[in-house]
């Protein structure tokens, strides 16, 4: 490219130098060529012509210089061309001078042009007679004309070099610019931030300098992006990169990578807090809800921060693989934060990786299996159903829990044939347990491109499980992006006939208006708050507030991880139908579980006995 830019620009300068020298040298040079020939050819001919005018005069005369010495002259008098003369001069055979036209100096001043012919008296040689004939007026006006050629020389030099060098020079730069920074919000771009990243830890290497990156990330913007449109994206893309900049100084770099990432190169900082500053002041700006289309949106960044030049490492990518790991570190513990690189963060990589490859065999290996855990009805003490849990019983790590392995699966997509697997099995295993109801978890990674509806009614048809009888729990997550799709299969599935259930209630943002938007057959208190009954203050409110409201918008009401009796009579006392947790049960293998429910019907039915037996005595 540059190579060819180069040869462009000598082709450009060589091509301009050529048709200025043309134009300059080639227009008085051709005049004065052209006419040159002209007065040549003017000049034989009359010579031509005078010479044996001449020569036929002193023919038959041996004394001709005597006697026609007039008419030679009048001959050569040039009175014809008073305005060109020429000078005719007529020699005899000794070189004397015998005529000669009136002309004279300077009139014949340089340049001339000369031209001779012999003159004859009856074949013999008698003389001759030179024309010379001035070009002053021919050379005159090849000066001026090369003054006004000169002029129009320069003239299509600066066209055909200035001109198009300029715009070549322009368009060069507009091509470099675009080609080295993001066109949205006009900051550097990836190449040319990696470019200085290198230059910058080169330059450290020599001077000691600690180099720092801030790898950003902004948390919601996905969200923001699939829901208003790209128009609001982008206007949001170039307030933050605004609000970013507000935060740095001239010398530092802030480029976008591309999507909602976007880096920082900082020089010089040596003390970690003071970078820590920096990295806050960051969080805080991109904290402040943007304004668009008439609302406030609320979109956050994860930050992670990474050391190069020495005594760290100088390689470039090295340095941004550490930031990298330090930015999902943020972006696992709540976003919206900052994390510096550590040591460990490659061993927890390595380990996530491991895990991911793992994770991929598992179900082909079956290591998977489904425990269940009963759920009670608080009226009477009675199991109303199960909730199905995923356990996975790794060869070497022993028993991962689904709160490590499904985020992976979940961003692996090893998610759908695993959800597929847990509908399967736990539609199967509830067969046999009739009337009790079987719940199973649906990922959020689901309702983006899985068609879950046909998933489930696969896994009711293959099991011969009425619809009614299966449960699906989904999070508020589910509906927090893309809510009129998430919605659109919520029906769908209600539609098969199975129950849906609101998990982990009051965990995510803005749970109410969800509930107006969708008729959940029940909510599940998440277990933080009943964990709380008893110990916080405010937490039986917020379990009452619950409790009435999904009474009064006609759902029942489940609360999780229920430990003590206290929790229990609490939940009873304030009308909560349903309860899950320790306290009645842990989540156990399917074996257990129906001897569970053996048990429970085997109770049941003696304590039917004994009422009946009461009745009777009675
Ligand atoms: P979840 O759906 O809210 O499940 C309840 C979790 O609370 C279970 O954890 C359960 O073992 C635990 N739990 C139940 N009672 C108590 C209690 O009294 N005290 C305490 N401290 N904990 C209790 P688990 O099995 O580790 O599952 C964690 C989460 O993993 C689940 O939360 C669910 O979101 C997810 N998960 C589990 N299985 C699946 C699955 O098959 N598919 C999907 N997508 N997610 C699953
Ligand atoms: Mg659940
Ligand atoms: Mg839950």
């Amino acid at each position: 490219m540059l190579r060819n830019d180069r040869s462009l620009m000598r082709l450009i300068k060589w091509t301009a130098a050529v048709a200025a020298t043309a134009i300059a040298v080639g227009v008085p040079g051709g005049y004065l060529l052209a006419n040159h020939a002209r007065e040549r050819g003017e000049l034989v001919g009359e010579i031509e012509v005078k010479a044996s005018q001449v020569s036929q005069i002193i023919s038959g005369n041996p004394d001709f210089w005597s006697f026609e010495g007039l008419r030679i002259r009048a001959l050569i008098a040039d009175l014809d061309k008073p305005k060109d003369p020429a000078l005719h001069r007529v020699l005899d055979e000794d070189g004397q001078v015998v005529a000669q036209s009136p002309q004279q100096e300077p009139a014949f001043s340089w340049p001339v042009m000369t031209e001779e012919r012999a003159l004859f008296s009856y074949g013999v040689p008698a003389g001759k007679l030179i024309v010379t004939h001035s070009l002053r007026s021919v050379y005159e006006n090849a000066l001026a004309l090369s003054v006004f050629s000169f002029i129009l020389g320069a003239l299509a030099y600066w066209a055909l070099r200035v001109v198009p060098l300029r715009l070549l020079n322009n368009a060069w730069m507009r091509i470099s610019y675009l080609a080295n920074h993001d066109h949205l919000t006009g900051l550097p771009n990836r190449m040319v931030f990696r470019e200085r990243l290198e230059q910058a830890l080169q330059d450290a290497s020599g001077s000691g300098k600690l180099v720092c990156v801030l790898a950003l990330d902004l948390d919601r913007f996905k969200d923001v992006n699939d829901t208003l449109g790209h128009a609001a994206g982008d206007l949001i893309l170039k307030r933050a990169a605004d609000r970013i900049m507000e935060c740095l100084r001239p010398v530092d770099t802030l480029a976008r990578l591309g999507g909602d990432e976007f880096n920082i190169i900082r020089i010089g900082d040596a003390d970690p807090a003071k970078v820590a500053e920096l990295a806050e002041r960051i969080v805080e700006a991109l904290d402040r809800p943007f304004r668009v289309e008439e609302s406030d949106i609320v979109i956050g960044v994860s930050i992670g921060i990474a050391m190069g030049g020495r005594p760290e490492t100088c390689d470039a990518g090295e340095v941004l693989k550490n930031a990298d790991l330090a930015l999902y570190k943020s972006k696992r513990s709540g976003r919206a934060t900052y994390h510096f690189y550590r040591e460990e963060m490659n061993r927890e990589m390595s380990a996530r990786k491991s895990l991911e490859s793992d994770l991929r065999k598992a179900l082909v290996k079956g290591e998977f299996e489904l425990h269940y855990q009963p759920q009670i009805r608080l009226q009477g003490q009675r199991i109303t159903g199960a909730e199905a849990l995923l356990r996975w019983h790794h060869p070497k790590r022993g028993n991962v829990s689904p709160a490590e392995f499904i985020p992976v699966a979940e961003a692996t997509g090893i998610i759908r044939p695993l959800s597929e697997w847990v509908l399967k099995v736990a539609c199967r295993d509830a067969l046999a347990w009739s009337p009790l109801v079987v719940a199973v978890n649906l990922s959020p990674a689901l309702f983006q491109n899985v068609d879950i509806e046909a998933m489930v009614s696969r896994a009711l048809s293959e099991s011969g499980l009425p619809a009614e009888r299966l449960e699906l729990e989904i999070t508020e997550d589910v509906l927090m992006s893309d809510t009129a799709n998430a919605l659109a299969v919520l029906e769908k599935l209600k539609a098969l006939g199975v129950q849906i259930a609101m998990d982990d209630f009051g965990t995510g943002y803005s749970s109410l208006s969800y509930l107006r938007q969708f008729p959940f057959d029940k909510i599940k208190i998440d277990r933080s708050f009943i964990g709380d009954i008893g110990t916080h203050e405010g937490a039986q409110a917020i379990v009452q507030a619950i409790i009435r409201m999904g009474h009064a918008l006609k759902m029942r009401v489940n609360a999780e991880g229920v430990e003590t009796i206290e929790q229990a009579n609490v939940l009873f006392g304030e009308g909560c139908e349903e309860a899950q947790g320790y306290l009645y049960a842990r989540p156990m293998p399917k074996r257990d579980i129906e001897t569970l429910f053996q048990a429970t019907r085997v109770l049941d039915a003696a304590a039917g006995e004994a009422s009946q037996l009461a009745v009777r005595s009675a």
